[in-house]
């Protein structure tokens, strides 16, 4: 088991260190603790060292920990695929939802969302690499897609998310992330008002923010390794 106050500490470092090397502010990259694996009790350890939003990957597992939780206020990130079943429970019970990638899936979001409640904040999925059988709008079909979505009203639309192919070195690290940026411009110029780049995670956070990322997802940097499951 790590030390969670000192692994807490080394990520934010390591996201100052690469704000610093890419001349960008300090604290202009958001850090997601990804709790997918991890109990209840070191969420609420690291909610505990100020840590507030947190990103979550399997539905079930999600709702467990925001009921062991619900005291804390925290905030809640859906990372997962996206299945059209469960898109009611993620539109009541998160406050943002990562891997939107087709319009049907982000119109029956919005229909579930409760209107008492602010949007639900999300962003699109963009197959950055190319993969065949990844998850992510094709890159062209993302302005559009966009488009849409930030016309339907229990959504607000913050940005793009990419989970690339593994790189072989660190150059071939950054190039996906570097379409991504140029992407989210493009958007953006087109008038799709965005502000968010969901990207980098453990092995690949300084490149993602070399090129732009605004909030990095980080799981075992945080919580140690997890079981393969
Ligand atoms: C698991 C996961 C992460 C965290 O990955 P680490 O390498 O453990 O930091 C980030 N994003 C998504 C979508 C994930 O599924």
């Amino acid at each position: 088991m790590t030390n969670l106050r000192e692994s807490l500490t080394q990520v934010r470092e390591r996201i100052e260190r690469a704000c610093r090397a890419a001349g960008r502010p300090s604290g202009s990259v958001g850090l997601l603790a990804v709790s997918k694996t991890v109990g209840v009790d070191r969420v609420r350890a690291a909610a505990d060292l100020g840590q507030r939003a947190f990103g979550e990957n399997y539905l079930q597992e999600g709702l467990a920990k925001q009921d062991g939780l619900a005291d804390l206020g925290l905030e809640w990130h859906f990372i997962g695929p996206v299945q059209s079943n469960k898109t009611r429970d993620l539109a009541l019970h998160f406050d943002w939802v990562h891997g939107v990638d087709r319009l049907r899936i982000a119109q029956r979001l919005s229909e579930a969302r409760n209107p008492a409640r602010d949007p639900l904040q999300v962003c699109v999925q963009v197959n950055i690499s190319g993969e065949t059988r990844k998850s992510g709008c094709a890159p062209d079909d993302a302005p559009a897609l966009c488009e849409a979505i930030a016309a339907l009203p229990g959504l607000r639309l913050r940005g793009l998310m990419a989970i690339p192919a593994p790189a072989g070195c660190a150059d071939d690290a950054r190039a996906p992330y570097r379409r991504l940026r140029e992407l989210f411009d493009r958007i953006r110029a087109a008038g799709t008002p965005l502000d968010t780049i969901s990207a980098g995670m453990t092995d690949d956070l300084e490149a993602a923010i070399a090129e732009g990322s605004t909030l990095v997802r980080v799981g075992t940097a945080l919580f140690g390794k997890r079981n393969s499951t």
